[in-house]
Order: structure tokens, then C-alpha cells, then sequence
């Protein structure tokens, strides 16, 4: 859209108040408002100063004056506020009219910016599944009681709402027992409903909406793929209603990776493939799952580079309560086609030439989407560019369940870090691949190593309930 048409547009709603956002390192949105008379064409070329030393993971720069530039490209008319609002999402300038290196949304750009000059593609698609639980405001301050990192199982079954006080079995979701049951098992189509109407109102293309595996309110929906940056701007959209639907239904949304111990997490599945204009280049009609030799080295480049990728795209200590066994998230490095116990699945079943992808199954969305995005497709082109081979490199093809697997072939497979330190001290061994395409830079890389350490240090050094069952009668 251009600048006339924003104008325009906010003529035509009858627009009061015109929101500017930013998404920080975290990857949490922030926004200024200016009512919509304060707006004309030049806010669009001088953008909406904000103080960068507030915000945190941008903190420790000489500049505290930054600037957000609007991008027509990304504009929205809010549903949840009582004043018509327009939301702008921004990249972020410095003072001197440069991107800056920290913005996650310039370093998404620049990511596809590199695809271009690469020789390699054109465009690069991305479509994540972002998972997410719809809790009861009341059943979600009981999750903060410590029972709930309790291992009993019985216990666990109260806490993730299978039994209630006073109540019955009944219509009831189990532990793992919440795949796609019709109401009155399924008590949230309605609230996922409306979640659905309000992004297709703001412009997303809605494909479907589910209850997912774990108990509890556990929900999917699945929008349209696109272009990274903007199907990274489409998450942002994707998460804000998600939250403030949940809200208005007097209700919390959380994307936390696991919030129940002893059931499925919420990942983010990431779909994946590259175009030369119209062309797909990840199809060949008899090469393995139908993968043509490109996105094979895609993979080789996802899988080698995962250790430290997963720092960008599980970068939470909560992220690897997700990643262990038994639980549908990948803990094993490795490709398959169809098969969900992989890192990387090729979906199979009904695909075309131009629907040929590859799923990375590790992600979740405590990822800031602009950041990983970026870092699984800089991740991707250096396999391409290296011509790193997955299968030489012992990740596969495994097309049975891996978690069946011996205990001796389970020892040639290589796993996922175990905690988030692990997962840094492996970005700081192998961030190349993100830098030297200038991409992400070492300030960057630096600077997010530290942020991400003050959070695995922050939870390390807290008493955990659990350790009250271990320790506290020795
Ligand atoms: N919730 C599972 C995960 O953590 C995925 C379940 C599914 O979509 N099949 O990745
Ligand atoms: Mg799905
Ligand atoms: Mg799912
Ligand atoms: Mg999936």
C-alpha cells in the first residue's frame, strides 16, 4: 500500500488514533500512538521518535533516540480498541536514518534481501503452526501453586482440569486426550471461531482451527503462508489476537512452550520452501519424499546448523521442558518424510509442486518470528551454498518412529540441547552462517548471547518446588 493509500485508509474507517509498533529482541510488540490528525505524509518519512535505552535486549547503546519508520506494507485496523485505530507496524532507524543492526524486523529484510544476491531463489515462504493454550484466568493463577510441577500423575490429571471439585469425568478432555473431539468435549470452537473472524477482518488468510493434543484448552489455528517478513508481521497479528481474544472472553492465551508438565507443549512447526519467481525449487518428482537436491541441502543446512539455530528459535529455559520424549516435539536431529518424531518432516500427503516444503518441528513461539525466520533460511542457504549433504552427515532419512528405535541406534542420532545454555554455548561455536552474509551482526549475536544468559541465569539460581520433593527430608 502506499502512503496516499494509508491516508486514505484512514479517511475511509473514520481512523482517530494511528498506532505505531516495534517488536523488541524478545520478540514482544510495543507501540506509540498519535491521533490521526498529528499524521500526514511526512510521518511517513520522518518516522515517530521512542527511547531506545527503555527497552529491553536494546539497552547499552550510545543512542537512546531511535525512530520508527512505518511500513505501508503492514497496516491494520485494531479490533480491540473503543477508538478506530490504525496499527502501522515499523522498523527501527537510528537518529542518522541507518536500519538498525538490533531491530529483529530490518535483520528479517535483510535476510531477504541476501536470498536475492544469493543466486540461489528469489523468495522464500514461511507458514508457522503457532500452538497455544486458552486457560481459565483462575486455572492459570493456580499453575503458578507449586503443585503443578508435581510428577504424580493423579495430581497432574487435577491440575490440567481433567477432575474438579465436585465434578465429573465427563466430557472432559484427558491428558493428551484433546485431538479434534467435537463439543461439548471441545468447549473453545467459539472463542477460536472469533479469534479466526477478527484475523480475517485485519487481513489474514485463515486455513483452519483446532483443539489440539494436551488437555486443557490447547488450540491451533493455521493462516496462509507468505514472504518471511511478512509472515513474521502475520505472527505478531496472529499472537495480539490471540491474546486479546482470550481476554475479551475473560480467559488468558499463553504461546509458554510447556506450561503443563506431564502433557504435550505448544510448538511452533515452521514450513519452509523457496521460489525463483514462480518456479518451486524444492520439488523433484523421484527424488526422496519428492525433495529435489536443493532442498535436501536445505535441510543438511537446518540440521548442522541446529544446535545453535535453536538458540533463535527456542530461546526460552521453558523451551526445553518442551523438548523431550514422548510428547510429539522433536528431540532428535534427523529428516523424515511424514514421520512427526523428526526435527524435519516433509510433509507428503496431497502436496503439489508448489505446495513441496520441508517443516522444521523444533521451533516455538517464545521465538521472536523475525529472528528465526531469518536464521532457519540463513541456515538453510548455507546448506545450499556448502552443498551439505544430511544423509552423509548421518541425519537420515529415519521413516520409523524414532523414539522406538534401539538404544544403539538411538546413540548414532544426534539430539537437541538440553537447556538454553547449552543451546548458547553453541550459537557462540557456529554464528557464521548468520554473520557473514553481514545479516545478523557480531554486536548482535554478542549482545543476544548476553540478554538470553541473564534469563537461564535468572531461572537457575531460583528454588524449584520440585526440589522440595527431592530434598527437603534428606
Ligand atoms: N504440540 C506438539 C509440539 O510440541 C505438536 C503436536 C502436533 O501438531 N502434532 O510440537
Ligand atoms: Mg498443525
Ligand atoms: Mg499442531
Ligand atoms: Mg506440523
Amino acid at each position: 500500500m502506499s502512503v496516499q493509500g494509508v491516508l486514505d485508509k484512514i479517511k475511509e474507517n473514520n481512523i482517530q488514533f494511528v498506532d505505531f509498533r516495534f517488536v523488541d529482541l524478545a520478540g514482544r510488540a510495543h507501540h506509540i500512538t498519535l491521533p490521526a490528525t498529528e499524521v500526514d505524509g511526512e510521518t511517513f518519512v520522518n518516522g515517530v521518535a521512542f527511547d531506545g535505552s527503555s527497552i529491553h535486549g536494546f539497552r547499552g547503546i550510545e543512542e537512546s533516540d531511535m525512530v520508527m519508520m512505518p511500513d505501508t506494507e503492514s497496516v491494520f485496523v485494531d479490533p480491540f480498541t473503543d477508538h478506530p485505530t490504525l496499527n502501522i507496524m515499523c522498523n527501527i532507524h537510528t537518529p542518522d536514518g541507518e536500519r538498525y543492526d538490533r531491530d529483529p524486523r530490518s535483520i528479517a529484510q535483510k535476510a531477504e534481501e541476501y536470498l536475492q544476491t544469493s543466486g540461489v531463489g528469489t523468495t522464500a515462504f514461511f507458514a508457522p503452526e503457532s500452538e497455544f493454550f486458552i486457560f481459565d484466568d483462575v486455572r492459570y493463577e493456580s499453575s503458578m501453586n507449586t503443585s503443578f510441577f508435581s510428577v504424580d500423575s493423579e495430581e497432574a490429571a487435577w491440575n490440567t482440569g481433567r477432575k474438579e471439585e465436585g465434578g465429573n469425568l465427563g466430557f472432559k478432555i484427558g491428558v493428551k486426550g484433546g485431538y479434534v473431539p467435537v463439543a461439548p468435549v471441545d468447549s473453545q470452537q467459539d472463542i477460536r471461531s472469533e479469534m479466526c473472524r477478527l484475523m480475517q477482518e485485519a487481513g489474514l488468510r485463515i486455513e483452519r482451527h483446532h483443539h489440539e493434543v494436551a488437555t486443557a484448552g490447547q488450540a491451533e489455528i493455521n493462516f496462509r503462508f507468505d514472504t518471511l517478513t511478512k509472515t513474521a508481521d502475520n505472527l505478531m497479528l496472529y499472537k495480539y489476537i490471540v491474546h486479546n481474544t482470550a481476554r475479551q472472553y475473560g480467559k488468558v492465551a499463553t504461546f509458554m512452550p510447556k506450561p503443563l508438565f506431564g502433557d504435550n507443549g505448544s510448538g511452533m512447526h515452521v514450513h519452509q520452501s523457496i521460489f525463483n519467481g514462480d518456479s518451486p525449487l524444492f520439488f523433484e518428482k523421484d527424488g526422496y519424499a519428492n525433495l529435489s537436491q536443493m532442498a535436501l541441502h536445505y535441510i543438511g543446512g537446518i540440521l548442522h546448523h541446529a544446535p545453535a539455530l535453536i538458540a533463535l528459535t527456542n530461546p526460552s529455559t521453558n523451551s526445553f521442558k518442551r523438548l523431550v520424549p514422548g510428547y510429539e516435539a522433536p528431540v532428535n536431529l534427523v529428516f523424515s518424510k511424514g514421520n512427526r518424531s523428526a526435527a524435519v518432516r516433509i510433509p507428503v500427503a496431497a502436496v503439489t509442486p508448489k505446495g513441496c516444503r520441508i517443516e522444521f518441528r523444533t521451533p516455538d513461539s517464545t521465538a521472536n518470528p523475525y529472528l528465526s525466520f531469518a536464521a532457519m533460511l540463513l541456515a538453510g542457504l548455507d546448506g545450499i551454498q556448502r552443498k551439505i549433504d544430511p544423509t552423509a552427515l548421518g541425519y537420515g532419512p529415519y521413516d520409523k518412529n524414532i523414539y522406538e528405535l534401539s538404544d544403539a541406534e538411538k546413540q548414532e542420532i544426534r539430539s537437541v540441547p538440553g537447556t538454553l545454555d547449552e543451546a548458547l554455548d553453541a550459537l557462540e561455536a557456529d554464528s557464521e552462517f548468520l554473520t557473514e552474509s553481514g545479516v545478523f551482526s557480531q554486536d548482535f549475536i554478542d549482545n543476544y548471547v548476553a540478554f538470553k544468559r541473564t534469563e537461564a541465569k535468572a531461572v537457575a539460581i531460583r528454588v524449584h518446588p520440585h526440589e522440595y520433593s527431592l530434598y527437603f527430608d534428606c
